[in-house]
């Protein structure tokens, strides 16, 4: 998350239930995101969806696959999921709040 963070009103993820509070483009540029725009949760890594006013929701099975092909977003992902791990294995007691 190298770009401009956008601080948003958002909705809880979909999977883990984490609002969407922020949201930064992985690309470095300062673009907001556009409907139809893929995302990953920092609570959980799961791959989202934008739609109107920074809501989020989960992909369908012919998104997700078109999604998982885009190397940036995948390695997103791992990149999520690994921090996790190391916080958790690290004895931390949450890796984000879920409603924060
Ligand atoms: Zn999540």
């Amino acid at each position: 998350m190298r770009g401009r963070a956008f601080f948003v009103d958002g909705n809880p993820c979909p999977y883990c239930g984490k609002k969407l509070d922020a949201t930064s483009n992985v690309d470095g540029t300062d673009k907001a995101p556009n409907v139809g725009d893929y995302s990953v949760c920092i609570g959980c890594g799961g791959v989202l969806v934008f739609e109107d006013r920074f809501k989020v929701r989960e992909p369908t099975a012919a998104e997700l696959e078109v999604a998982l092909q885009d190397d940036t977003l995948r390695r997103t992902v791992e990149t999520v999921l690994r921090l996790r791990e190391q916080f958790e294995a690290a004895g931390r007691s949450r890796w984000v709040h879920p409603r924060s």
